[in-house]
């Protein structure tokens, strides 16, 4: 950003997939919005960026398609026709056949790269102005009326709302103050792109091996994404294998069902911890995503509880503005922290607590918890509610998830 001042009702702090999402709908809905992000999107969508895909949960894909972004990414979603459950090499697993919940998948996998492009795109046509790219932010002062956001190059942006959604290290959370709950796993995310000689038939499978969980979920084409939690103290040497070394230890933990594997494009790590802010609002500052809360990926959840965030921060912005209210006042900030907040800790609560529960060896865990996949799988009713909740479809939705307009 060239070193002067913008004047906008909405700030949003970083471009990532959840600050370009709630871009998309307040320009989408009028609201005059500026999305500063340090790192140009080109940069972002190269492949050496991001090897991640991110499960999209029908929740999230309602508020991707209400944003007008889901057609441009529609091509590289590959549907989750079924999900697969195991406990390591047992016998007993949780099995989920999309068309026991209706006709749809259950989700959908898609590259993080194409999610980023498909939103920089739609934020682009709905007002070519709304990113500003090149832009990170240093200070804020947040006064009665408006907050003053300085970036590091000098240059200045005035608004009404600021929204965090610079990330787990959120620099707008540490500047307010705000604390946070948080620990690491001593596990790490392993990451990478695996082609295969047969088709995986839209299956997603979760295997439960003693260093945590080892998920393969299926992409576009004979295309798989992994995602190997490994543990701290194993995951470098891992990490240092040769190609031949890292694929024979890679299809160690996959097996032969898809035939001959490949992995394709870099291999990527994460150090996993779970991260939960004691308040999701201050004065004329709200936070989303990952700024507000980080997860483990055992359940794919981590992004769609973001654009939950994203979806009610959206309707609580817009209604007050209809009103000729302030954006950034006690009022809606307390909406939302009081509509998010509790959401939010009992998915962190399931995640932590699925983790805990899974990654080990334990002879009397590993009963426990395969008898207890047993009885979910005989369940229909309890397995249907857990599958809808994973689906982001329980709860107080907001409209855009109810696939109502704005
Ligand atoms: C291994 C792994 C697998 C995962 N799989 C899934 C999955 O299947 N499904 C799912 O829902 N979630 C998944 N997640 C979680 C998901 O990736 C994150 O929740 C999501 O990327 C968070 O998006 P965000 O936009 O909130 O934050 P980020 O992606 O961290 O974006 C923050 C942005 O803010 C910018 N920024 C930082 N500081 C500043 C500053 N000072 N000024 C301006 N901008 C700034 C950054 O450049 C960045 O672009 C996974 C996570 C991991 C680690």
């Amino acid at each position: 950003m060239a070193a002067g001042r913008m004047d906008c009702d909405v700030a949003v702090v970083g471009g990532g997939m959840a600050g370009l999402t709630l871009g998309c709908a307040l320009a989408g809905a009028g609201v005059r919005v500026r999305v500063l992000e340090p790192q140009p999107v080109s940069a972002q969508t190269d492949p050496g960026f991001d090897g991640r895909t991110t499960a999209i949960a029908a929740g999230s894909r309602a508020v991707l398609e209400a944003v007008g972004a889901w057609p441009a990414m529609a091509a590289d979603a590959q549907p989750i026709l079924d999900i697969r459950v195991s406990d390591g090499h047992s016998p007993l697993f949780l099995h989920y056949d999309h068309r026991a919940l209706g006709d749809g998948p259950m989700g959908h996998i898609v590259e993080n790269r194409a999610i980023r492009r498909a939103l920089a795109d739609r934020l682009a046509a709905l007002d070519p102005g709304a990113l500003v790219e090149g832009v990170r932010i240093a200070a804020a002062e947040r006064g009665a009326r408006r907050a003053v956001l300085h970036a590091a190059d000098g240059g200045q942006t005035s608004c009404r709302l600021v929204v965090a959604a610079d990330g787990r290290r959120s620099a707008m959370r540490q500047e307010a103050g705000i604390r946070t709950a948080e620990w690491r796993y001593r596990q790490t995310g392993i990451v990478c792109t695996v082609e295969h000689a047969r088709d995986h038939g839209g299956a997603a499978q979760e295997r439960f091996l003693p260093a945590g969980p080892f998920a393969i979920l299926p992409m576009t084409g004979r295309r798989s994404s992994i995602v190997w939690t490994e543990r701290d103290d194993i995951a470098p040497a891992i990490l240092a294998l040769d190609e031949a070394g890292f694929a024979e230890e890679l299809g160690l933990r996959f097996g032969d069902y898809l035939g001959d594997l490949r992995v394709v494009g870099p291999v990527f790590s994460y150090p996993l911890g779970l991260l939960h802010a004691e308040t999701y609002v201050a004065a004329r500052l709200a936070l989303i995503g990952d700024a507000a809360h980080a997860i483990h990926p055992i359940a794919g959840q981590g992004l769609n509880i973001g654009l939950r965030d994203v979806a009610a921060l959206a309707e609580v912005t817009v209604d007050t503005m209809r009103l000729g209210l302030d954006p950034g006042g006690a009022v809606a900030l307390d909406r939302y922290e009081r509509w998010r907040r509790p959401d939010n800790a009992t998915m962190l609560a399931v995640t932590d607590g699925l983790n805990r529960l899974f990654s080990n060896d334990l002879a009397p865990l590993r009963t426990l918890r395969d008898a207890g996949l047993a009885a979910v799988n005989r369940a229909a009713p309890l397995k249907r509610l857990f599958m809808r909740h994973a689906m982001g479809l329980v709860g107080d939705l907001p409209r855009m998830i109810r696939g109502e307009a704005l």
